[in-house]
Formats: C-alpha cells, structure tokens, sequence
C-alpha cells in the first residue's frame, strides 16, 4: 500500500522511501570526531612530530588550533576519495612509497570505523528519525543511498538503534558507481522490491537528485541539512525543504 504522504505543499503517495545519509539522515558534525581520530591514529603510527601532525589534521579538514572547528579540507569527501587524499598526502610528504600509505590509510581508516564510538558522536538531523519511524509506521519501504561504506553505514544504523528503520543501504562496498549515476538508486528499489515510479529520493547534494532523476523516481527532495544549498538544489530537486519535519505522512 502507497503511504500518502505531504511536501511542499502538494500531497503525494510513494511505497519507496530512499535517503542519502550523511545531510540527510545525519548531520556532518561527527565527520569532525571521526578525522580526528584518524588523523590522530595515523600521527602515532608514522610517529609524526607535532607541526607535522598539525599540518595533517588540517589537510583533513579540522584546525588544530581549535579543537572540534572545522576548516573545509577534505572532511565532505566521499569516504574511499577521502582515504585516497590521505594516502597521496603522507606519500607527498615522504612518509612512505603510494602502496604504502594506501595500505596504512586503508587500515587507519577501518580500524575507527570498527572501534569509533558512534553512538556518542551521531546526530541524526531534525525530523529524521521520527519521519523514518513515521514512514514504517505507514507500511512504507526505506532505504539509505551513500557513498560511504554500506558496512560502516550499518554500524550508524546501529549506533542511533535504527536497524529496524532502514530496510537496505547501497554503499560505495556494494555498489561502485557514484551518484550521479543512477545505478546505486535503482539497487536500492530492487533491494526493496519496489519500482523507481513508486519511489522518493531525498539528499542534501545535486548528485543525490540527478540520481534520483536518472534512475526514475516519482520525486526528488532537496533538503538543506548538509552541503547543497537552496540556488544548487532548487534547479534540480522537484522540492526544497529546510529539513525532514517537512515531509508529512498523511
Ligand atoms: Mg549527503
């Protein structure tokens, strides 16, 4: 059965439910937490001295004279970009051949994602949880789209105790092309059994929407709880809203 549903002003019913994660379900700010402790991690292990390690924790993306600011840098790329960067930075730096510090990157970089502590760091954005809680409620079908790892974007899932929330995730692990491509989305719908005309696509860049567009969803929904903002997604987006409390389950 459709879940009836409202946004922007205009009603709608859809079966599918797809969201991207990070702006969309969570906030950007425990990104923040989690370079700095890779970031951290990889200074032990290469035993970097102290300019050293301030220059590394700003390359990714948090300034070290202000613990928890952020100054851009690497921080919103895609998860494997973001390790790829990395390994390129510390081989620049003479620390070691690229194989290397692939290998080391790739470890650091798994090792948080096992140990991080999640569940004292995530911030689901405004209305998220609720508005998924409400969608299952209904009988409608969710699922998350991100370039992140699907295995570490299961390890969000439970951390915030949202496993029964979210019925599929399509990651960078699962599937290799990147939105814009549509091909993540459309594993998504098959993953719920439901088709891309019966189904809603929400995120917080241009690449979630032209995804969504690509792959034939019934709508795309801009929200402005993460990167993109309203002139970049309204072009593209079927609608903008501030936040998640804005979709209404009817
Ligand atoms: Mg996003």
């Amino acid at each position: 059965m459709p879940v009836r549903f409202s946004v922007g002003g205009r009603a709608f019913a859809g079966s599918g439910f797809l969201f991207d994660k990070d702006g969309t379900l969570l906030s950007f700010d425990h990104w923040l937490a989690v370079m700095g402790e890779r970031a951290r991690q990889l200074a032990v292990e290469l035993g970097l001295a102290e300019p050293e390690r301030a220059a590394l924790l700003q390359f990714m993306g948090l300034d070290p004279a202000r613990p928890g600011a952020a100054n851009g840098g690497i921080i919103s790329l895609p998860r494997c970009d973001a390790e790829e960067a990395v390994a390129m930075y510390l081989a620049s730096r003479g620390k070691g051949d690229l194989a290397a510090m692939r290998a080391l990157a790739a470890r650091v970089f798994r090792e948080v994602d096992e140990e991080f502590p999640f569940d004292r760091h995530l911030c689901p954005t405004t209305g998220a949880e609720e508005r998924l809680r409400a969608i299952r409620r209904a009988g409608g079908k969710t699922a998350i789209v991100t370039h992140d790892t699907a295995s570490a974007a299961r390890r969000h899932l439970a951390a915030l105790g949202w496993e029964d929330l979210v019925l599929a995730v399509v990651g960078l692990d699962v599937c290799e092309k990147r939105k814009p491509d549509p091909a993540s989305v459309l594993m998504a719908c098959d993953a719920l059994g439901v088709p891309p005309e019966e189904t809603v696509m929400v995120g917080d860049t241009s690449g979630d929407l032209l995804a969504g567009r690509a792959a034939g969803c019934q709508l795309t929904i801009g929200v402005l709880t993460g990167l993109g903002g309203e002139e970049e997604l309204a072009p593209i987006a079927d609608v903008v809203v501030p936040d998640l409390t804005a979709l209404r389950i009817i």
